[in-house]
């Protein structure tokens, strides 16, 4: 979508600093850390949010889950690592691009909401 943040970083119009990128998928560093590390992990075909996720598109959300583990590992979150997505306006979705934020490197609040 060309009027996408995401899609316009993995086209390379924006730049990131990215942590790992294969033929699926993208990893980069949120430019406004919550955690020591904070990364997103996007898939590069355009899904609006979790609500997008179908049937015949969801291999990439599978693919996107075995990728953080070893994200994860390459990182050093060896004291273990949160995965949030937001969906929607109640959630504080600001960006359009199905995105999984890995947060880490310290111990994190346990307030979900
Ligand atoms: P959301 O609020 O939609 O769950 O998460 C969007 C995330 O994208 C936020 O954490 C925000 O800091 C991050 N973000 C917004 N614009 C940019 C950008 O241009 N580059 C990077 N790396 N992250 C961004
Ligand atoms: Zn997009």
């Amino acid at each position: 979508m060309s009027d996408c943040l995401f899609c316009k970083i993995i086209s390379g119009a924006i730049p990131s600093s990215k942590v790992y990128e294969d033929d699926q998928i993208l990893a980069f560093r949120d430019i406004a850390p919550q955690a020591p590390t904070h990364i997103l992990v996007i898939p590069k075909t355009h899904i609006p949010s979790v609500d997008g996720i179908t049937a015949e598109n969801s291999a990439v959300v599978a693919h996107i889950f075995a990728a953080i583990p070893a994200i994860a590992a390459a990182e050093g979150l060896t004291g273990g690592y949160r995965v949030v997505s937001n969906c929607g306006a109640d959630a504080g979705q600001t960006v359009h691009h199905l995105h999984f934020h890995i947060l880490g490197g310290k111990p994190l609040s346990l307030e979900m909401a």
